[in-house]
């Protein structure tokens, strides 16, 4: 039984029992997190308040057989303000699948609690452009991944964007995009990416999180591609996107 430190982000957190709660965490030193919180359903818990799901938190738990233990949590961010607004929480507990989707294991990367916690800050602190967030979000984790899209050149024949005439696809399972003439119409895994949309993934791949423009990136548009792209490549090939409740898995 040994106790550690370590910071963590509430993925989820499921009921147990009559007062207990399990949770979920991908944490600073060791990734992907299963605790067991005891008690904190109790009116009196202060500690339940510090568990939301989206919260920060700097904790002390043992190591069980299965399940951690969390002993003691102190926020260190609530994001409180994303909970509030259904448009923000959304677009998180996108966020949060993508993390379960494409993190699995318990292999711990900093780069990627680093990642999270930005992309929840600019959620916070920003009046609009969530889609773009999302999106910015999800390719910056693919990419961390191993799994970075080719958005320079034709995935078929290698011939740039601009030299091609006509609409552009994405093919999520080829792992970029196709020009008008190899794309083989609609039977193909692809989809029409409007005009503009490119130089946006270009944006979102190049672009610091905290330095996304709130406005003008076609958000539904990147959010569509980013999401076929995670959907094509992770690992457990479903999307879950889970924050809070149960244990709702949405098909691929
Ligand atoms: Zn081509």
């Amino acid at each position: 039984m040994a106790v550690y430190r370590n910071k963590g982000i509430v993925l989820r957190s499921i009921r147990f029992g009559e007062a207990d709660r399990i949770l979920d965490l991908y944490t600073q030193d060791a990734g992907l997190t299963s605790a067991i919180a005891k008690g904190i359903r109790k009116t009196k818990s202060k500690f339940g308040a510090r568990l939301e799901p989206l919260s920060c938190v700097d904790f002390m738990a043992y190591t069980g057989r299965s399940l951690d233990t969390l002993t003691q949590a102190e926020t260190l961010r609530s994001f409180h303000e994303i909970r509030e607004d259904l448009i923000r929480f959304e677009a998180a507990a996108r966020m949060v699948g993508y993390v379960k989707s494409l993190s699995g294991g318990d292999e711990a990367d900093r780069r990627v609690f680093n990642l999270l916690y930005h992309a929840l800050d600019a959620l916070e602190g920003r009046e609009s452009g969530f889609e773009a967030m999302e999106a910015a979000f999800g390719m910056k984790l693919a990419i961390l991944a191993g799994y970075a899209p080719q958005l320079d050149a034709c995935v078929e024949c290698g011939m740039e964007p601009g030299e091609s005439e006509g609409m552009l696809r994405f093919a999520p399972g080829l792992g970029g995009i196709l020009c008008a003439e190899c794309d083989g119409g609609e039977s193909r895994d692809s989809f029409p990416m409007p005009p503009g949309s490119l130089e946006g993934l270009r944006a979102i791949v190049r672009i610091p999180l905290k330095e996304l423009p709130e406005t003008g990136l076609m958000g539904e548009a990147l959010r569509r591609v980013v999401r076929s792209h995670v959907i094509a490549h992770a690992p457990s090939n479903a999307l879950v996107s889970d924050v809070g409740g149960g244990g709702r898995k949405r098909p691929a």
